[in-house]
């Protein structure tokens, strides 16, 4: 006889909804962060680590999942945060059934958490989910299947880029302007070729050298090393690889006047904002910036008809939240990321009848 799946309710102060999951037979232990549901159902990735400990699963998800809510809410989505996390490498542990498993464990949330791909997930994995539940978003095919996010996380960048340099420079034009681009994957690639298009220099680095040689062909881009590239002479840093780079240490040798990019948490800690402001390095924050990802996912969990029109429309919504942003910062001599969650949060507080 095989065990029952156990669902059970994890308290997180601050979160609507917590749930640990557990299936023996499967090897499933996971968890689904509901964090708010104020702007519509929540939605935020499935990701597999192996995780050491069942505590650091649960700070991974309960982090990202109130992400989600300021990354949804900034980009005007009728969308809520939240997000799940299986343990386990998934290279060893990822099966049908224990992806079944976990999808029973979505539906018993009746729609109030909606899934997609995130680390160790791939868009198969999303199939295989779908067969159990209906909440489920990057799919491979289908009506709706919103493919590939980063083209879109890219075009959200780059106007992002744009509205800083007009904060910090006077002028959006990016003619002559020198942007280090940190990262050339998926984001970074398309961000480059927006970048090079509208006249900018490029400075480049990524671990994996066949890339970098690629952007010094394509746009006589000037090579900097991966860790060297933070201290690189430029206008704009754009951080398109990992998170937490902009920390105490890197923060002081930055030879930049803003940064703005795609990685997501690139602050180490929530002090290194106002490190930033206080040097004079003008930070679109990145939960901001690099909403476009979500923009595009957003498409199919909406069953949007006219997906064009709505990224454009929601990309615009975008970047008036940007320029609020920075506006207010400048106003108030504040750093721009306290800024964000502040007008974020204004904007989950239920209207006054
Ligand atoms: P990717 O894996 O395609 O590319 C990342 C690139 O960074 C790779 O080329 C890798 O070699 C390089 N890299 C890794 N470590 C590095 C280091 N220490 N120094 C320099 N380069 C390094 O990923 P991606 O989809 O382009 O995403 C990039 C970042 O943007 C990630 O932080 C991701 O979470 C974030 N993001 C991506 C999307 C999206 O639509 N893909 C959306 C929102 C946020």
């Amino acid at each position: 006889m095989t065990t029952p799946m156990s669902i059970t309710q994890v308290f997180a102060p601050g979160h609507e909804t917590v749930l640990r999951v557990e299936d023996r037979a499967s090897g499933l232990i996971g968890f689904i962060a509901v964090h708010s549901t104020t702007l519509g159902p929540a939605a935020g990735g499935l990701r597999m680590r192996p995780y050491e400990t069942e505590a650091d699963a649960i700070e991974d998800v309960l982090r990202l999942s109130r992400g989600m809510t300021y990354k949804n809410a900034a980009a005007g989505l009728p969308l809520g945060g939240g997000k799940a996390v299986i343990m386990g490498d998934p290279k060893l542990l990822k099966t049908p059934a224990l992806l079944h498993a976990f999808a029973r464990a979505i539906n018993t949330l009746e729609g109030r958490y909606w899934t997609a791909e995130d680390m160790g997930m791939t868009p198969t994995d999303m199939a295989t989910l779908a067969e159990v539940t209906q909440y489920v978003a990057g799919l491979p095919n289908g009506e709706f299947a919103s493919g590939d996010p980063s083209p879109i996380t890219a075009r959200g960048i780059f106007q992002s880029i744009q509205t800083t340099a007009r904060h910090r420079f006077g002028d959006a034009d990016l003619t002559g302007k020198t942007v280090a681009v940190q990262g050339l994957g998926h984001v970074g690639a398309h961000l480059c070729d927006m970048l090079h298009n509208a006249g900018a220099k490029l400075i480049v680095a990524d671990i994996d050298e066949a890339r970098v040689a690629k952007a010094v062909a394509t746009y006589n881009a000037i090579a900097a090393d991966p860790v060297g590239i933070l201290g690189a002479e430029a206008d704009i840093l754009a951080p398109c690889a990992i998170g937490a780079i902009l920390n105490e240490a890197t923060i002081a040798t930055l030879k930049v006047a803003a940064v703005c990019g795609g990685a997501n948490n690139q602050l180490a800690t929530e002090e290194d904002g106002a490190r930033l402001h206080t040097r004079g390095i003008l930070y679109a924050p990145d939960f901001v910036a690099n909403a476009g990802g979500i923009i595009n996912v957003a498409t199919e969990i909406l069953s949007i008809q006219d997906r064009a029109a709505f990224v454009d429309e929601k990309l615009a919504t975008l970047d008036e939240t940007l320029t609020q942003i920075l506006t207010r910062a400048k106003q108030r001599d504040r750093s721009p990321n306290d800024v964000a969650t502040e007008i974020v949060d204004e904007k989950l507080v239920p209207k006054a009848a």
